[in-house]
Order: C-alpha cells, then structure tokens, then sequence
C-alpha cells in the first residue's frame, strides 16, 4: 500500500482520495466498533483535494456517551506521574529540595521506564 500524503505532488487523484475515505472511515468505524459505539462511519466525496468521512446522524445519548468517553481519556492520565507530580508539588511547597528533586529524578525514571 502507498501511503497518500497532501504534500505529495503531483497532488492526490479523486480516485486516491476516495480510497483514503473509505480506508479511514473503516479504520473510524473499527476504532468506535472496539470502544463499543455501533456507528456506521462512511466515505465522503472528495471536495477541494481534501477526503472525508461522514458520521451518520448521531442520536443525543450516542453523542454523549462518545462526549464521556473521550472526557474519560483526557482525564486519564498515568497514576505514576500523578503521584511523582503531587509529591514534586508538596516538597516544593514544603520548600523540601532534596525531595523535590528526588520526584524530578523518579519522574525521569519512570518516564523513560513507562512511557
Ligand atoms: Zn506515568
């Protein structure tokens, strides 16, 4: 498979941005399939050297259980970081350096470890 980039020249064809839609919207309608929204995700038409893919008119609880889930992976953030970050935050307050930079040391670790 070629993979289609914008930047590309001589620019993509009608023809490769309507595979790039339905190759998307299937990957879209995949993706939303396994977090367990039934969406039935379709291929737009090509309009000024730009593909799209259409959502189906979403029902109001539909919309809200996606607006939650994406909330739900903003708001998920790694339990490692947040504990380093908080105890960084508090020898900081505490005006503790030695601890403080003893967070800024694991914070490093752990990223590099974890993430
Ligand atoms: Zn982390």
């Amino acid at each position: 498979m070629v993979p289609l980039t914008y930047s590309a020249s001589p620019p993509p064809s009608d023809a490769d941005l309507r595979r790039l839609s339905a190759q998307t919207a299937g990957e879209l309608q995949s993706v939303c399939r396994d977090h367990g929204w039934a969406l039935h995700i379709t291929a737009g038409e090509p309009a000024n050297g730009s593909a799209y893919v259409q959502f189906p008119p979403l029902r109001v609880d539909v919309a809200q259980e996606i607006v939650a889930g994406l909330r739900r992976l903003l708001n998920n953030r790694c339990a490692e970081c947040t504990a380093i970050k908080r105890r960084r935050a508090q020898a900081i307050r505490d005006k503790d350096m030695t601890t403080a930079a003893a967070a800024a040391t694991a914070m490093g670790r752990h990223q590099r470890a974890v993430h």
